[in-house]
This record gives structure tokens, C-alpha cells and sequence, in this order.
């Protein structure tokens, strides 16, 4: 039977990335269900790095993972993987104190924000509703190039000599004599150390260890393509609703991704979406501004997995240390990809991680045990 020193169960965001950063003086292997890693909740974002994004708390995790994505070092990606948007929050006149509270909530971050009127918020997206008139704009919001990011982390990992093994579903894990005996379908395998970082299946991969369940929450988001007459322009920024019912951002060619920020509790799988949250979508939309909708190009729903806080969850099980937990990344794991990955190596070295403006025992398993 092959043994690693260490097994990663998943090959999204935090598995690979995570492979990346641990592989090299290690032998690693990413165990992956799907023919193709990323098939699930990382192939599926609507991809922004917003610093408010997630609330105070994955704050620091964002910022702290920003230089990271802006410029790379040149072994790892000659090209960075952000590119400038800026996010405008609006609301009617009833979300006026949301939109206060959002800039008292992050008084104490580095975080700056412009706090905007309904002229000011018709110069950055001309048709808008004149009913919409509280804002708040984030000006440091950019796009993430997923698909780049995630290709460069797997690359990068496997230049450290980091094995990938798709098509191959973990479903029996046991501790014996101080090793993980990992069973998939096809194949066995023993590691020192197992790495959970299988998204919405987090708490199913526990159980099939052995280990408690932490309570992770798959909730199904809805996405849909839409071509819209007039277009909105490639340049205009990513508009979120301030009470939480919709966003929206250019894809190009005139098109935009729009989502109602549905968050509905779902069991793990291959989430797709509801004719009803389509619906729903489109209705809000076209209470935003003067557009309609052309036509639906495509549409799609992935989950995004929380813990009961709402942070994740990073770090040894208090009940076996050689069980990691890299899980609960919810609706910011890419945009923390490179924060989440630098603490979970960190804590795999068993050093004290060390990141800016981090306090990474607020994401240590132990607060749920
Ligand atoms: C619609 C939507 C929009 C989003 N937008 C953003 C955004 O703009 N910015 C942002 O930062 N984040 C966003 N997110 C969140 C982000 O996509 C996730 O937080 C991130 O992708 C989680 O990565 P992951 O690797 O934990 O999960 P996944 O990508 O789901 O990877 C987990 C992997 O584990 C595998 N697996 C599960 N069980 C097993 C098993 N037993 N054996 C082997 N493999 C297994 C799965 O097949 C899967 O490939 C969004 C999510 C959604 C759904």
C-alpha cells in the first residue's frame, strides 16, 4: 500500500492550494471524487475579491491574501490574478442605517469606503433606479481569475512533487498505529496526516474518519448569465443589493452575472438551479434600473459550505491532531485561497502562522468541540 506523509481529501481551492504550499520535503497526494478538480464549488464562483466581503472577520483574510493575488512571485504565476472593478453597495432610503452600519463595522480594518448618494450612484451605473439612493463604495474590489488560480496552484504543487488522483471518492478512513488507512473505491493508501478540505462534504468526510462532525452547511446560490438591453457597460462595477437580495457584475460582451444571493440549506451535491430562485432573479433585476433582460445564456448553482459562525474552520481536530479541517471557506474561499493556505501550512509545520493583521486562532476547530 502507497503511503504519504499527507492526504488531501478534495482538489478545489483549499485542496490545492493548500498542496501547493505543503508539497516539497512532504510526499503529498490530493484525493479528488470528480474526473475534474473544481468541478464543484470553486469551478462555479462569480469571482470577486471584496474585502468586506464574508463580514469583519474573514476581513483579515482577504486583505492579507491580496498581495498574494495582485503579484504572485514569478516561479509561481507570471501574471497576477486580479484585475481593478470596485463594488458599489446601494440600497432605497429604508437601508439608509444598513449602509452606516456596514462602515461603523469595519471602523477598526483597513478598509476605506465612500459613503454615496443617489447622484453619486447614478455616475457609477447610469440607468439605475432614482428610488435607489443609499451607497457605499468600495473602491479596492477586483475580479478574480479563478480558473488561472486554481491551474497554478495544482501546477505549483505538483512542480513540489504533489500527486493528483482523480475520479476517486474517499469513503472509509481509519486510524491504526498512528496512520490514516484511506479507502476509496478503487484504491487504498496510508498517510500520517489527513487533510479535510472536501467543500460541502467536509462533515461527510469526518464522519467516514471517524471524527464529529463540526456542523458545515451546504447552502445552494443561484447564478444566471444574462445579455440585457441596454448593456451594462464591461467597465461598471459589482453591484451588491445592501439587504443582501441580489448582486450583480459585467461578464463581457455586453453580459452580466446575476445572482439573487439565495442561500438555501441543502445536502452536498451536484447542485443545479430552481426554475423559482431563476425567477426570482430576474424579477429583482429589472426592479434595479431601465434594463431588461435580452436573454437567459446560461445559468447555474454551486454551494457554498459554512460553519454555525460563519467562519472557517482551519486547524487539527482537538480529538486527533493528525485530522486537519480546511472547511467552511462559505462565499469567500477563493478570495482567502492564499491566507487560508499560508495558516493551514503553518499549522501542518506545527508553527505559530504569522500574517499580517491574522488572528488565526479565531478559525481553530477547538470552538466547536
Ligand atoms: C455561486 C457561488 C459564487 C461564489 N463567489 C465567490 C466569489 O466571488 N469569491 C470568493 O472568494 N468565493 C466565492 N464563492 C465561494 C468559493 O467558490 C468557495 O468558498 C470555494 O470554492 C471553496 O473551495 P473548496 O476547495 O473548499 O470546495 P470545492 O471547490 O467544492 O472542492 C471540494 C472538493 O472536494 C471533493 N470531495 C468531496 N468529498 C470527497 C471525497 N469523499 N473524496 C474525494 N474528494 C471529495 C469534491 O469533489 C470537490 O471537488 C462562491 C461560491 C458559489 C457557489
Amino acid at each position: 500500500m502507497t503511503h504519504f506523509d499527507l492526504a488531501i481529501i478534495g482538489a478545489g481551492m483549499a485542496g490545492a492550494s493548500i498542496a501547493s504550499r505543503v508539497a516539497g520535503g512532504r510526499s503529498v497526494i490530493m484525493i479528488e471524487a470528480e474526473a475534474q478538480p473544481g468541478y464543484h464549488a470553486t469551478g462555479r464562483s462569480v469571482a470577486f475579491w471584496t474585502e468586506s466581503y464574508g463580514g469583519p472577520d474573514v476581513q483579515p483574510l482577504t486583505t492579507a491574501s491580496g498581495d498574494f493575488l495582485a503579484a504572485p512571485p514569478p516561479d509561481f504565476s507570471p501574471n497576477g490574478f486580479l484585475s481593478p472593478r470596485g463594488a458599489l453597495h446601494i440600497g432605497k432610503q429604508c437601508d439608509r442605517q444598513v449602509a452606516d452600519d456596514m462602515i461603523s463595522e469595519f471602523a477598526a480594518s483597513p478598509l476605506h469606503f465612500d459613503r454615496l448618494d443617489q447622484a453619486d450612484i447614478a455616475s457609477h451605473l447610469p440607468d439605475v433606479g432614482e428610488e435607489w439612493s443609499e451607497g457605499v463604495w468600495e473602491a479596492g474590489c477586483s475580479d478574480i481569475d479563478v480558473a488561472a488560480l486554481h491551474a497554478a496552484y495544482l501546477r505549483d504543487a505538483a512542480k513540489n512533487g504533489a500527486n493528483l488522483l482523480c475520479n476517486n471518492q474517499v469513503t472509509n478512513a481509519r486510524f491504526k498505529d498512528g496512520v490514516w488507512h484511506i479507502e476509496t473505491a478503487r484504491e487504498s493508501f496510508t498517510a500520517g496526516l489527513m487533510v479535510n478540505a472536501a467543500g460541502a462534504w467536509a462533515d461527510q468526510v469526518a464522519a467516514a474518519a471517524g471524527i464529529a462532525p463540526i456542523g458545515i452547511t451546504p447552502f445552494r446560490r443561484t447564478v444566471l448569465q444574462v445579455e440585457t438591453n441596454p448593456a451594462i457597460p464591461v467597465t461598471a462595477p459589482l453591484v451588491i443589493a445592501l439587504d443582501g437580495s441580489f448582486y450583480f457584475k459585467p461578464a463581457g460582451d455586453g453580459r452580466i452575472w446575476l445572482s439573487p444571493h439565495d442561500e438555501t440549506p441543502t445536502q452536498p451535491c451536484d447542485a443545479a438551479p430552481e426554475e423559482m430562485d431563476v425567477a426570482v432573479t430576474i424579477d429583482r433585476f429589472q426592479q434595479v434600473g431601465g434594463w431588461n433582460i435580452a436573454k437567459v445564456e446560461h445559468k447555474w448553482a454551486g454551494l457554498r459550505s459554512f460553519s454555525k459562525d460563519r467562519l472557517p474552520v482551519i486547524g487539527r481536530d482537538p480529538s486527533n491532531p493528525q485530522f486537519f479541517w480546511a472547511a467552511g471557506q462559505g462565499g469567500f474561499g477563493i478570495q482567502t485561497a492564499p491566507a487560508i493556505a499560508e495558516i493551514s501550512a503553518a499549522l501542518i509545520r506545527d508553527q505559530t502562522p504569522v500574517l499580517a493583521g491574522v488572528d488565526s486562532t479565531k478559525y481553530a476547530p477547538e470552538r466547536f468541540r
